[in-house]
């Protein structure tokens, strides 16, 4: 399958195969996203990034991947600012903007909201995040991250115990990740989360189809024993009409939990942000120094990734190898103190 000027509305788009080229490709472009080496192979063409939800890294990656891939960005964020305000439709706004740019990245509370604005225009959207629905770029770059660590771990990805833990109703990168888990093999997902905030049904019976084991639990110092991954997430408090109950002490993930349960190459990922303030029982700040701490290199493979799919979107990965030369401006070592030693240069 090509994925040439298609819209990338769910990551249900993936199969393996094409999961593999595209890391493949990302795989190559690692250098590219840290400042190593240059590639223009787009340029001349211009992204459109609309956020009219709250975002730092995916419209901050998105953007940088479009500019390393040496196309230009026009972006807008929130609705206050645009001709939504005036009561414009989606369908309007999508076929303007359609004519101003090449790709369009957008992100909307709402989840029809993706589907109605790609029904109105051709040029390629990318869904950046809808609503309570699907976040395909992050799943992709999950994935991305766990064929890496996996890669330096000497695991494959088959067979795997995986746990999602929290908000798993409204958290719309684990929607997205369950549909690309479930292209491998023989995984065990254990879905763990307080009772009201469950996995939805058609993703738990997709995965049972699919023929992986599904665990669903609310007790996490259960369910993280013998995992090789641990994927933690937010409470999605801006998804709530009430004020909603935080997580218990149990969905707390801290240094104190991670050493009693978890193996010594548990990968331990968050789609960020976490909730920090005190109370939230989100992942913990504690874990920063530990080096199963995965959150950070995730981000950077943001980078990579978004950049990979950009070019198969838009047709010139063919183009790439050839036209990669090295860059020469300054790049620090490492780019944050607590980065684990195998991952500095
Ligand atoms: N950044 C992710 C998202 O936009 C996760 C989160 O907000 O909790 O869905």
């Amino acid at each position: 399958m090509s994925l040439t000027g298609k819209h990338i509305l769910s990551s249900d788009l993936f199969d393996r195969d094409e999961l593999e080229r595209l890391f493949e490709l990302a795989d190559l472009l690692v250098p590219v996203a840290r400042g190593e080496q240059v590639t223009r192979v787009l340029e001349g063409a211009v992204m459109a990034s609309l956020f009219f939800e709250a975002s730092t890294r995916t419209r901050l990656s998105c953007e940088s991947a479009f500019l390393r891939l040496g196309g230009a960005v026009t972006s807008t964020t929130g609705t206050g600012v645009t001709s939504i305000s005036k009561g414009e439709s989606l369908a309007d706004t999508a076929r303007v903007v359609g004519g101003y740019c090449d790709l369009v990245v957008m992100r909307h509370p709402e989840v029809q909201s993706i589907h109605d604005f790609a029904g109105a225009t051709n040029v390629p959207v990318v869904n950046a995040g809808n609503g309570a629905g699907e976040h395909p770029t992050q799943a992709l770059l999950d994935m991305f991250t766990l064929h890496r660590e996996f890669d330096r771990l000497g695991k494959s990805m088959d067979g795997r115990r995986i746990a999602l833990v929290g908000d798993l109703l409204h958290g719309r990168t684990v929607h997205s990740l369950m549909k690309l888990l479930t292209r491998y093999e023989g995984l065990t997902i254990a879905c763990v989360s307080p009772a009201e905030l469950g996995m939805p049904a058609e993703l738990l019976e997709l995965a049972a189809a699919r023929g992986h084991q599904v665990e669903v639990s609310d007790k996490p110092a259960i369910a993280l024993r013998e995992a090789d991954v641990v994927y933690a997430t937010r409470l999605q408090t801006e998804r709530f009409a009430d004020k909603p109950v935080p997580y218990s002490d149990d969905f707390r993930i801290d240094r104190a939990l991670v050493e009693r349960v978890c193996t010594a190459d548990a990968v331990i990922m968050h789609p960020l942000p976490r909730d920090s303030r005190s109370g939230s029982n989100d992942l913990a700040t504690d874990l920063n120094s530990d080096p199963r701490l995965a959150i950070f290199r995730q981000t950077d493979n943001g980078i990579p990734t978004r950049m990979a799919l950009f070019a198969s979107v838009l047709g010139v990965v063919d183009e790439i190898r050839s036209s990669l030369r090295t860059a020469s401006w300054y790049r620090p070592a490492f780019t944050g103190p607590d980065d684990a030693p195998f991952y500095r240069r």
